[in-house]
């Protein structure tokens, strides 16, 4: 995606939505996010007879980009079929998001495409992360314990 828009982003998951495995909670949820280097990979939610395995769409996709050597985002579009108010990731999704940075953004959608924009640090405050878990190491390195 060369020139991309928050509308493309949104489009894209929406797509992805509509690809979402979910015959358990019939929730269809799609995320596409963005690389750095502007290339875009999407995921859905897939459910499974064993409930706790089910994935989220944010996740999905996310997990398709690292694999793929990407670890760097600029954003992340979310989709699903709720049409009152926009969708909103899980708490896991937001710490799954939160290791890649929290300086990037996350659109957060409608049915009808509009979206509200906030960021990872918005979405998790005062966080947990990888740098956190470096300090740790440090300062247990020099303990003299
Ligand atoms: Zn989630």
């Amino acid at each position: 995606m060369n020139s991309w828009s928050p509308e493309a982003l949104v489009q894209k998951s929406q797509e992805a939505r509509d690809l979402a495995y979910c015959p358990y909670s019939k929730f269809r949820v799609g995320a596409a996010v963005l690389t750095s280097d502007g290339t875009v990979f999407t995921g859905c939610n897939v459910e499974n007879a064993s409930y706790p395995l089910a994935l989220c769409a944010e996740r999905t996709a996310i997990s398709k980009a690292v694999s793929e050597g990407h670890r760097s985002f600029k954003a992340i579009a979310i989709a699903s079929d709720l049409e009152d108010r926009v969708i909103s990731p899980c708490g896991a999704c937001r710490q799954f998001m939160r290791e890649f940075g929290s300086q990037w953004d996350v659109y957060l959608s409608k049915s009808d495409g509009s979206y509200k924009l906030m960021t990872v640090e918005e979405l998790l405050p005062c966080s947990f992360g990888p740098d956190d878990l470096r300090k740790g190491i440090s300062s247990a390195g020099n303990s003299k314990l």
